[in-house]
């Protein structure tokens, strides 16, 4: 057996077929056809490169004769994929519906030369991601300011019978302001309407390994609802304050026995600069319980957690607070 030998050949094989995957940089000038409220189309200036995702690669772009920036998100409109059109289409038609200061805002789609572009909402100060591998961690004061806010985008999302399932600190953004921005509806799936849609569960095998809630991966499956990213909120506030998921392995299946264990540790060292209180592991040690028992976004920034220490103000947020913590 030679399992380390043959490592390196997966990723670059993997990597080659992502490129294959992605559209070639956008020219210059994008032309938007014309359509009902846009009779005469328009014309976005193409700028740096923010980002390549899955399938899409992301331009920053300026709508020509105004001020006015986004994010262009681009993929080829045939994909070689069905699955990767399937969901595209998913993604388009959830996140045009949604609207909310916390979910990245969606204004329009359309298709020029062979490619499909999304006009996002720009989230110039990258992903909680970027953030996170900057700076190493994340203190408690941001933590608190960001999760009422992803607790609020959680909210609008479930009342609307929309689960995201793909929560991650790769599909969290930031604006100008330090607000974060939920994105990615890649995965999402909207639950049967109807009053009683807690009731219509989705069986489909989804997410990331790291933050994927155990119920999904149970033999005796049950489907799983909305509780999903109740659980990947607790995934990223473990992440935000220690700089890695609490489940972490080697390999996905070590990750998921570790996940269904609840098999975690806090850092041990909970020095003045990466602290850790009581009341941040009482809150994550709740959203990491069975689905039944995991709080609804409203219970959870009634937590302790929220009030045992800083709370930012909005004006007060730049991008990395420490200089401003009090001492
Ligand atoms: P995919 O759905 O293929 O994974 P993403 O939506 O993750 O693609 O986008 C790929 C990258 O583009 C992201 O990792 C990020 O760097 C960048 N990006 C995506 N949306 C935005 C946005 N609204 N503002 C700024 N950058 C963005």
């Amino acid at each position: 057996r030679k399992p380390e030998a043959q490592k390196p050949k997966a990723p670059a094989l993997k990597q080659s077929q992502k490129e294959k995957d992605h559209p070639p940089p956008p020219p210059s000038d994008v032309h938007e056809p014309p359509s009902s409220d846009r009779p005469n189309g328009a014309i976005y200036r193409t700028g740096q490169l923010l980002g390549k995702g899955g399938f899409a690669i992301c331009y920053d772009g300026r709508l020509a004769g105004t001020k006015q920036v986004y994010a262009l998100k681009i993929v080829k409109s045939h994909m070689p994929q069905k699955k990767m059109e399937q969901k595209f289409q998913t993604e388009l038609q959830i996140h045009s519906k949604m609207n909310h200061p916390n979910i990245v805002r969606f204004q329009r789609a359309f298709s020029f030369q062979k490619c499909t572009y999304i006009v996002l909402e720009l989230c110039p100060n990258g992903s909680l991601m970027d953030m996170v591998k900057r700076r190493k961690f994340i203190t408690e004061p941001e933590v608190r300011f960001w999760t009422v806010q992803m607790a609020g985008a959680i909210k609008y999302m479930h009342s609307k019978g929309i689960i995201h399932r793909d929560l991650k600190m790769g599909n969290i953004f930031l604006d100008e302001r330090m607000n974060v921005k939920v994105g990615d509806f890649g995965l999402a799936a909207l639950l049967m309407s109807g009053k009683d849609w807690s009731n219509c569960r989705r069986t489909t095998l989804c997410g990331t390994p790291n933050y994927i809630a155990p119920e999904i991966l149970s033999k005796d499956k049950q489907g799983h609802d909305h509780a999903v990213d109740i659980w990947s909120l607790g995934i990223i506030i473990f992440a935000m304050l220690t700089g890695k998921p609490p489940f972490q392995s080697t390999t996905q299946d070590e990750i998921y026995r570790r996940a269904r264990a609840l098999e975690y540790d806090w850092p041990k060292l909970n020095n003045s600069e990466n602290y850790i209180s009581e009341e941040t592991k009482d809150l994550v040690a709740m959203l990491l319980q069975t689905p039944e028992r995991r709080p609804d976004p409203d219970t959870i920034v009634q937590h302790p957690f929220f009030t045992c220490g800083w709370m930012p103000q909005s004006e007060e947020m730049t991008p990395d607070l420490r200089e401003k913590a009090p001492a």
